[in-house]
């Protein structure tokens, strides 16, 4: 699961984001771009709480 990504031209990495930062995130629907292979991504938290990025792709690079 990417933890790093390019939104809004600035590369942040979602471990490091607060519960609030996150979710105004995920409420602006900022574009986000996977810098792995620079496709379309999106904001997701796991089972566990962690927060990452997801390709919007099924077929992701990873
Ligand atoms: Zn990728």
């Amino acid at each position: 699961m990417p933890l790093r990504a390019i939104l809004d031209n600035q590369e942040l990495l979602a471990p490091l984001l607060s519960d609030e930062e996150w979710e105004e995130l995920k409420r602006k629907k900022v574009q986000v771009i996977l810098p792995c292979c620079e496709a379309r991504g999106h904001l997701r938290t796991s089972k566990l709480g962690t927060k990452h990025f997801a390709h919007n792709k099924k077929d992701g690079c990873n």
